[in-house]
């Protein structure tokens, strides 16, 4: 439910290989780079030639007075989500008919969540394990604050690199995205959870920089 590919400057996942990589496991894969769609349309022709689905959507910035308040993905979404206010970005995906998943909202060392309790009511998902989240207490906080308050759960990896993809994994009951869809609102998900290795850090810092190959 959270992929990146290497349409995001942090990220070095080839589309070809993200897809091969999921149809070999067995996962469907959301699509999620940061505040853009333009690896959707090699997607929609890999989808295509290889017979098996992705998910489109989009890890969208969270602006408040200039500072990065926190990262909303859109899931099932229909075209691109600009950054803005929290209200405008929960708006934005659900007037395209798409879900609205908060993701790492307790990781104070990658843009946590400002006043998630203020949202609770427009937020259709609650990312309650990351992969990538280096302090255990944050997944821990954000699967307390979906307990609470009932809100859908789901486990992700926020893949950067190809070997994190299914590092963790939300797994629903269900033959079409639609069914899958209707199955995580009503919070019926099996999590599946694991800690990324640290290094996968390094891979990102490289990637930013230019310094790796992306495969
Ligand atoms: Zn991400």
């Amino acid at each position: 439910m959270h992929v990146h590919c290497n349409h995001s400057s942090d990220a070095i996942s080839k589309p070809e290989t993200i897809m091969q990589t999921a149809k070999s496991k067995g996962l469907v894969v959301a699509i999620t780079d940061h505040n853009t769609v333009s690896a959707w349309p090699l997607f929609q022709k890999l989808s295509k030639e290889m017979s098996w689905p992705f998910i489109q959507g989009e890890e969208v910035k969270v602006i408040e007075s200039g500072k990065c308040t926190g990262e909303i993905i859109g899931l099932f979404l229909q075209g691109k989500v600009k950054p803005g206010s929290a209200g405008e970005v929960f708006d934005a995906i659900h007037g395209q008919g798409g879900l609205a998943m908060v993701v790492h909202p307790f990781d104070v060392f990658r843009n946590d969540f400002h006043g998630l309790k203020d949202f609770v009511k427009r937020i259709d998902l609650l990312e309650v394990f990351n992969s990538r989240t280096t302090l255990e207490s944050h997944n821990k906080k954000a699967f307390e604050f979906a307990e609470k308050h009932g809100l859908p759960k789901t486990a992700n990896s926020d893949a950067h690199i190809p070997e994190e993809i299914g590092m963790s994994f939300t797994e629903v009951n269900a033959s079409t995205l639609e069914e899958a869809r209707r199955e995580l609102l009503m919070g019926r998900a099996k999590l599946h959870t694991e800690k990324s290795p640290i290094t996968v850090h390094f891979y990102t810092t490289l990637a930013k920089l230019n310094l790796v190959k992306d495969r």
